[in-house]
């Protein structure tokens, strides 16, 4: 492993020592490329994450969590990135479904959908995007829940959405006023509510966590389903999608690194001309401005961490970060893919795997064009461009 040039705290270094010996005695390399490949997602994987108790980081032991911060997110997604992405991409949303449950579940909620989400005992998808569009949520946004007596009836498809499948509840946003920010509500709704159908999407990366479509035929829910303040489900699910920036920062930055450590690993051993290619200055210079790159968006990411846990605004740091992570680590696949040449493309190699999985988060959460626009308003202070 490259040394890590960013110092930790003592308790952040010992969740790393934690977290790295977990992935590497369950899911050693070759078995996250045989789930890769086979599309699997990793229950191994799952369960010894929440024996060490990953899962509940970032929820407070009063309310049967592990406690941490941001920063404690941000590294086991970063360590996750580098080790096995697809479960790196499960943790994000993972800690997006935590966290809401933290901050807007009733008592009630929390033990029937924190508490056994913690313990490993079942999975949450966040349903937001819809095939119209997943930026401009606002106006795409079709699915509606109405009233009826006591209940809710939600109707509409969602696109997109991770982990619907297996899943054993969804946190659905729907739009149940007119007002077009001030009128959606979250709901939790368990999977096997009559009325949900969920289908994988054949997709082109992150393998191991499948991507889904999911239809909401008149699904009737009781009032105890509504998650947090009735109209109010956007707004309140917009610091949560802060967070979500920051956490997709990290995993973005693991995903970059796992790749510059894998073409730094090979090229040291490939010879070329009677030496090994990373004798070449071309490709040292290449490696190095991207680790450079790395090291820079994970200090960003970890700034944005500590902000955000000391209680400050985070929006910015977060946003800068994303952008940063998810640039440089396609920067670090896209180089690794030409230093390994051939061998990149061999599916046995993990670089075809960071190779893929690192687009993602140049488009989610929130796609980089957009982050671009926020950070040109809220920071530039440059009027609103769309
Ligand atoms: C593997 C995977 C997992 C996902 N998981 C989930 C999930 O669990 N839950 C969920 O709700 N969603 C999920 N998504 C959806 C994801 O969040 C959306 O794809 C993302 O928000 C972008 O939406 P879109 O694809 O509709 O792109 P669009 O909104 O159509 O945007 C396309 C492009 O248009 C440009 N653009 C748009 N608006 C602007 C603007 N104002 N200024 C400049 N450029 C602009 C950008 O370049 C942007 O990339 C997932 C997607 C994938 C692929």
């Amino acid at each position: 492993m490259i040394e890590r040039m960013l110092s930790l705290s003592d308790e952040l270094a010992m969740l790393a020592e934690s977290v790295e010996k977990t992935v590497e005695r369950v899911s050693p390399l070759q078995k996250v490329q045989k789930l890769d490949a086979e599309k699997t997602f990793d229950r191994e994987l799952h369960q010894a994450l929440a024996e060490i108790g990953v899962l509940g980081v970032g929820v407070p032991e009063e309310m049967e969590g592990s406690g941490g911060s941001a920063e404690a997110q941000a590294l086991v997604l970063e360590i996750l990135g580098r080790m096995a992405t697809s479960s790196a991409v499960y943790m994000v949303v993972h800690f997006l479904v935590t966290g809401l449950l933290r901050d807007y579940a009733t008592d009630a909620q929390r033990k029937q959908y924190l508490e056994p989400l913690m313990k490993g005992e079942s999975f949450g998808s966040f349903c937001l995007t819809e095939a119209g569009g997943g930026t401009d949520i606002l106006t795409a946004m079709k699915t509606k829940a109405r009233r009826d007596g006591n209940d809710w009836i939600l109707s509409g498809s969602k696109m997109w959405i991770s982990g619907a499948t297996f899943c054993n509840f969804m946190v659905v946003l729907a739009r149940t006023g007119e007002n077009r920010a001030r009128g959606i509500t979250m709901f939790l709704l368990p999977r096997e509510t009559p009325g949900i159908e969920a289908s994988r999407l054949a997709t082109f990366a992150i393998n191991g966590y499948p991507t889904c479509e999911v239809h909401f035929d008149n699904v009737r829910v009781p009032a105890s389903a509504v998650l947090g303040q009735i109209d109010m489900g956007f707004m309140q699910v917009l610091t949560a999608l802060n967070n979500e920036r920051l956490n997709a920062a990290a995993a973005v930055t693991g995903i970059g690194r796992g790749a510059l450590e894998t073409a730094v690993t090979y090229a040291k051993e490939r010879q070329a001309f009677g030496r090994p290619i990373g004798q070449f200055q071309a490709l040292q210079h290449r490696l190095s401005a991207v680790g450079i790159a790395l090291e820079a968006a994970w200090s960003l990411t970890l700034e944005a961490a500590r902000r955000h846990a000391a209680g400050g605004s985070a929006e910015v740091l977060s946003s800068m970060a994303k952008y940063a992570a998810s640039k440089a680590a396609v920067s670090a696949a896209d180089i690794g893919m030409e230093a390994m040449a051939s061998a990149g493309f061999d599916q046995a190699s993990p670089m075809q795997r960071y190779y893929r999985d690192c687009r993602l988060h140049v488009f989610a959460p929130l796609n980089n064009d957009m982050v671009l626009n926020f950070v040109s308003e809220r920071w530039l202070g440059l009027p609103r461009s769309y």
